[in-house]
């Protein structure tokens, strides 16, 4: 029957009258029908010439697929059918990412909050996550309403969905491997954060929003004992409240420059441009210097009435407020002068530590200040920017402020303004596994060089993972502290978090998430209770544990690392790096899980313009289905041009 109406249907075709949704539906039914795909796959078990892996990048269920998912899904599909059609079996399952950021905020879109503390406020954590589990229903259902007018081929009843129980119990086996390996652990240092999602982000998610930005930037001058002043520049004023140190370069020439009745030290280089900028015509280079000769020299901290703990600081260790010698100071630009606020830095945070001064960083989880900023406690850190200022300007030590544009990293998921804040965090000490990691890396066939070298590339910084994020909607960190003696374990399986529990409200088949883990308490050795730390992790984490928790112990061994992956080039910081790390911590070897993977470039609007929702330009792909058929779809975007480069849709 379906022989003959596709027979008709070639006919009309070769007579010019090409119906493609009508075709498309008469072989969507007659696939459905006949249960072709199920078909496929068996014949291919029972009969091949070789089994091959796959693990699909799952898509977030926080919206509608648009065209930049579909050209990887007709990339993917297009590789199953025609490996399957030279004999092989392929593994080829879907699979969906449900948990984390993404999620968490379309949940507080729809529900109408504008925030984490608000939603949580009004609907507890129980409620909240009920309203999330429904949108996921929602956005599932519309996937696959996508995925089978395409004609996917992918196995849909062993789909994973990485909210599971039994996804997230084999999760936590990458923990468990890293803490075995000395690999995990808890860190104070300086990570990314964002004030509006109120949440650590890792080194990866930073990157992924550069955008140009307005700031203000500052010129300032600070007495010094000997009675010159230091001149200072700064894009964020708000780290004034935190400063601790100056920088000099200890090989640059610096310069004693009068203006007026004043004396100004800079960079010697800079000295010219930066008078001329400051409309400062009337100057004298007294004396220049290496930069080594102002180390030590005490400087008057600006804020001092404002922020009485900087007298503190002072007191716990005379080097706060003096000046010291960094190789990294840059001396061309700015006036070769770098205040170091260590609470809000990753460079400062890292020579504080280096010379063992105490951190000051009076932040609470808004990014507003504490107490301990005196006059600045309750005030948003950016809010602080323009109160510096005038502050600043009142003392008389503002030299110059304007407005400046910049790039800026936002956060990937809100768009808001990122800030670096010292926390405590859990990390993955990727520092110690460069090596292995790049050795993993370098084996895997890329096509084209240049994903190839954007991936090693952020590899080789090999900075440690942040792993915990404060947030409710994700895999708990199965890490839990002894409120007696502070001791901390590692609780992997639910196994081991039942034998060890003093109660459990929710019974043995209580469900792996927040709220229901955290009325849980553990027996300590010392005799005290234990509870769990606030942290879920990171939801790169968990799509990059796919390898392992979609699959079964068996699967796993068989099929990975897998045959191809593809996905599209912002992966390169994204997945396909968390599935390298992971895969490595889970090994123990430098093995990635995967011996292919094809970055695709980013599909961009007609005029060549970056898609996004802001803009409102981007289209979903039902529409271009339902306009001109999935047929012409595909093949438009696997033939307009290669992989590598951008689509102009
Ligand atoms: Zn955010
Ligand atoms: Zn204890």
């Amino acid at each position: 029957m379906f022989e003959v109406m596709l027979q008709d249907e070639f006919e009309r075709l070769f007579e010019g009258d090409y119906r493609p949704q009508h075709l498309e539906n008469m072989v969507i039914g007659f696939w459905e029908g006949s249960n072709i795909p199920e078909k496929l796959r068996k014949l291919r078990l029972e009969n091949n010439i070789g089994k091959l892996g796959y693990v699909e990048g799952p898509p977030t269920l926080n919206g509608r697929p648009h065209i930049g998912h579909t050209w990887g899904r007709t990339i993917k599909d297009l590789w199953y059918r025609w490996r399957s059609m030279q004999g092989y079996y392929v593994l080829f399952r879907a699979g969906w990412d449900c948990q984390g950021l993404p999620v968490e905020i379309e949940a507080e879109k729809e529900l109408g909050f504008s925030n984490k503390k608000e939603a949580l406020a009004k609907l507890g954590e129980e409620r909240f996550i009920e309203e999330i589990k429904n949108i996921l229903h929602k956005y599932h259902a519309d996937w696959r309403r996508v995925d089978r007018r395409f004609g996917m081929f992918m196995d849909y009843e062993k789909e994973y969905f990485t909210y599971r129980d039994k996804y997230i119990e084999r999760e936590w086996k990458y923990l468990k491997r890293a803490y075995e390996q000395g690999l995990l652990g808890k860190g104070y240092r300086v990570v990314a954060y964002c004030p509006s999602c109120q949440t650590s982000l890792s080194n990866a998610e930073v990157g992924q929003d550069y955008s140009v930005v307005e700031d203000p930037s500052i010129y300032f001058k600070l007495r010094l004992e000997t009675g010159d002043y230091i001149l200072v520049w700064t894009t964020m004023p708000f780290t004034i409240v935190t400063d601790e140190l100056l920088a000099v370069n200890p090989d640059a020439e610096y310069a004693r420059v009068k203006v007026g009745n004043e004396k100004w030290i800079m960079v010697r280089n800079l000295v010219e441009a930066l008078m001329n900028k400051l409309n400062v015509s009337d100057y004298d280079i007294e004396e220049t210097f290496p930069g080594i000769e102002l180390e030590g020299r005490k400087y008057e901290y600006p804020l001092m009435e404002e922020v009485p703990y900087q007298k503190r600081l002072e007191e716990q260790d005379g080097r706060v407020h003096r000046i010291v010698t960094a190789g990294f100071v840059d001396v061309t630009t700015g006036t070769g002068v770098v205040h170091i606020a260590p609470a809000n830095g990753e460079e400062d945070f890292e020579l504080v530590q280096m010379l063992k001064i105490p951190v000051f960083s009076p932040f609470d989880d808004e990014a507003k200040f504490t107490e301990e900023a005196g006059f600045f406690k309750g005030v948003f850190a950016r809010d602080a920017d323009q109160i510096v200022i005038d502050l600043l300007e009142k003392k008389g030590l503002l030299v110059k402020s304007e407005k400046i544009f910049h790039e800026y990293p936002l956060c990937w998921r809100s768009k808001h303004r990122l800030i670096w804040m010292a926390r405590t965090e859990y990390f993955y000490w990727l520092d110690k596994i460069v090596d292995k990691l790049l050795e993993a890396a370098s084996k895997v066939e890329y096509f084209y060089n240049p994903p190839k070298n954007r991936f090693l590339s952020f590899i080789k910084e090999g900075k440690p993972w942040c792993i915990s994020r404060e947030r409710v909607w994700g895999t708990p960190l199965p890490i839990f502290v002894c409120e007696k003696c502070g001791r901390e374990e590692l609780l992997a399986s639910r196994k081991e978090i039942v034998e060890r529990a003093l109660s459990l409200p929710d019974g043995e088949n209580f469900e792996l998430h927040k709220p229901w883990m955290d009325k849980i308490k553990i027996k300590c050795s010392c005799g005290g209770i234990m509870h769990r730390v606030p942290f879920v992790l990171d939801t790169w984490h968990n799509s990059g544990a796919a390898p392992y928790s979609s699959l079964t112990d068996e699967e796993y061994r068989e099929f990975v690392p897998v045959d191809f992956l593809v996905e599209s080039i912002d992966q390169t910081r994204g997945w396909a790096f968390t599935l390298l790390v992971e895969n490595v911590i889970m090994t123990g070897r430098p093995e990635a899980p995967y011996r292919a993977f094809l970055f695709y470039g980013q599909v961009l609007d007609e005029k060549g313009n970056k898609m996004s929702k802001s803009l409102g330009n981007v289209i979903n792909t039902e529409d271009v289905i339902t306009k001109y058929s999935a047929d012409l779809c595909r093949f438009y975007l696997l033939w307009k041009t290669n992989p590598i480069e951008n689509i102009n849709f």
